[in-house]
């Protein structure tokens, strides 16, 4: 019997990167997969397909992480189609980079309401029918930025920290209710948000990491696979770094 074998599990921001390769290492387990996608249409219609070739139900759903009103409708609509809920995957992220002298309004606004807002939105949506079934596993994707802080990104560094606290609170609110809640901290991972720096950064942190290399999306996702799973049934309020040992 596979890890998450006919278990329901909804990613958000699944078109690209980590929450991509999240969505296939769940169905490759057997999980039946919702996800969602925003501005990446065509590849997150495709990877629908992908997924189905695992042999499980998936279905693709465009809905913005940051908005309450959709997160709601999602939660209502994967409910009607797949019966229930029992992990769910906060992945959906950005950044607006900059240093705070020249950080727009805009660019603090969008980077909190996307990466800590959609947390608050999805989170809230599938608590009711978790308790209702008196389980459930919340995976929310923090940073090491989170955790250390970056020059560069105060927005996204204050989104990712955000998450963290409020990871530790819900593990506390619903640990009784038999519902865990978790963060991973990726390090430097390499998909088309760290695609975006500079070479010379690129080499910087690779220098600094222990492993000498760069993650990969499937290494975060096992982690997930991990969380996800009765595997990690006594694990709950705990940050899991995925860095090649960068903090240590
Ligand atoms: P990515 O390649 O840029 O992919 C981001 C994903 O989020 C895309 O699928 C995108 O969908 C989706 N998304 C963005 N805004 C959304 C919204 N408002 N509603 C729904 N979906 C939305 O990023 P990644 O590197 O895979 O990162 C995934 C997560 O890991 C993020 O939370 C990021 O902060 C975190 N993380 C990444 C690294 C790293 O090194 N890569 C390190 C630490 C943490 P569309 O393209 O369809 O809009």
């Amino acid at each position: 019997m596979s890890l998450v074998q006919n278990k329901v599990v909804l990613v958000t921001g699944a078109s690209r990167g980590i929450g991509r390769a999240i969505a296939t290492t769940f169905a490759k387990a057997g999980a039946n997969v919702a996800f969602t996608y925003l501005s990446s249409v065509e590849k997150g219609q495709a990877l629908e397909q992908e997924l189905a070739a695992f042999g499980i139900t998936a279905k693709g759903y465009r809905s913005d992480a940051s908005s309450y009103t959709e997160s709601e409708k999602l939660v209502e609509d994967v409910l009607a189609d797949f019966g229930t809920i029992d992990i769910l995957i906060n992945n959906a992220g950005i950044t607006r980079d900059g240093l705070l002298m020249r950080m727009s309004e805009e660019q603090w606004d969008e980077v909190i309401r996307v990466n800590l807002k959609s947390i608050f939105n999805l989170t809230k949506a599938v608590t009711k029918p978790m308790m209702k079934a008196k389980s459930g596993s919340i995976i929310n994707m923090t940073s090491i930025v989170g955790i250390k802080g970056n020059a560069g990104q105060s927005n996204y560094a204050a989104s990712k920290a955000g998450i963290i606290g409020f990871t530790k609170s819900i593990a506390l609110e619903l640990g009784s209710r038999n519902i865990r809640c978790n963060a991973i901290a990726p390090g430097f991972i390499e998909t088309e948000m760290t695609e975006e720096l500079n070479e010379a950064a690129i080499e910087e942190w690779t220098k600094s990491i222990p492993m000498k290399r760069g993650g990969q999306a499937t290494e975060v996702a096992d982690v997930c696979l991990f969380l996800g799973s009765d595997m990690s049934s006594y694990v709950t309020g705990q940050v899991i770094s995925v860095n090649g040992g960068l903090l240590t």
